[in-house]
């Protein structure tokens, strides 16, 4: 029985932690909502953020927005696989919903920053893969912003400073893709999610064929 149980767990497929960082410019929310219409087997992981919300951001949907004193009584429940400080506002994965479903293999996409993602990979490195999205180039990426027009100078500046100090990151993702069009970035990212999920530990359609090898 006992050996039975250990079995099952070694073949029980745990959902994917799959997790998309960039700079801002880079696409990486367009490659997400792609990435999310195109695929039922992935779902966002909506974090918990103090930051207020933009013109069309629905709450529960695009982030679970919360004032400073949620997100304090939310750390000391530890309630976050983890949270960090960006740009002046605080951002946090919460444990709640997820949990379960990645127990029960539902694979998940974390659209968030460096610093959460080292704390994702140190609590699990298995069921984690980090994707790291990039602009062509530096001047392709404040050429995008300025492209936008609608930001004063010292906006523009401010955001290339973040942005460079994001890309230093970059060596810390199992995956670097550079988004040279959307499409294009689409189709690798896609590739990366479906061959991680082929990797051995990930396939539930082998648990028949082992069960019948073993038996
Ligand atoms: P924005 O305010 O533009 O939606 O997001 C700002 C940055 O915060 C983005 O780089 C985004 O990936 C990151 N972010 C969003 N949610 C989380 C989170 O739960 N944890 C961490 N560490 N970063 C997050």
């Amino acid at each position: 029985m006992a050996d039975s149980a250990h079995d099952n767990d070694k073949l029980a497929r745990r959902g994917l932690m799959f997790i998309l960082s960039s700079p801002s410019g880079a696409g990486k929310t367009t490659i997400s909502r792609m990435l999310l219409g195109a695929d039922d087997e992935i779902k966002l992981s909506v974090s918990v953020t103090t930051r207020p919300p933009r013109p069309g951001e629905i709450d529960g949907v695009h982030y679970y927005f919360v004032d400073d004193a949620e997100f304090d009584r939310m750390v000391e429940e530890d309630d976050f696989y983890e949270w960090a400080h960006v740009f002046g506002h605080r951002y946090g994965t919460p444990k709640g919903r997820i949990r379960n479903a990645l127990k029960e293999g539902q694979d998940f996409l974390f659209d968030i920053d460096w610093q959460g993602t080292q704390q994702l990979y140190q609590k699990d490195q298995q069921d984690v893969v980090r994707v790291f999205i990039l602009p062509p180039s530096i001047a392709e990426l404040e050429r995008r912003l300025r492209s936008r027009g609608t930001d004063a100078e010292e906006v523009i500046e401010a955001r290339m400073e973040r942005a460079r100090s994001e890309i230093s990151h970059w060596d810390a993702y199992d995956y670097v893709v550079i988004n040279e069009s959307a499409d294009d970035c689409f189709a690798k990212v896609r590739e990366i999610l479906d061959a991680e999920r082929m990797k051995r530990q990930r396939q539930t359609g082998l648990i028949p064929f082992v069960r019948e090898l073993m038996s």
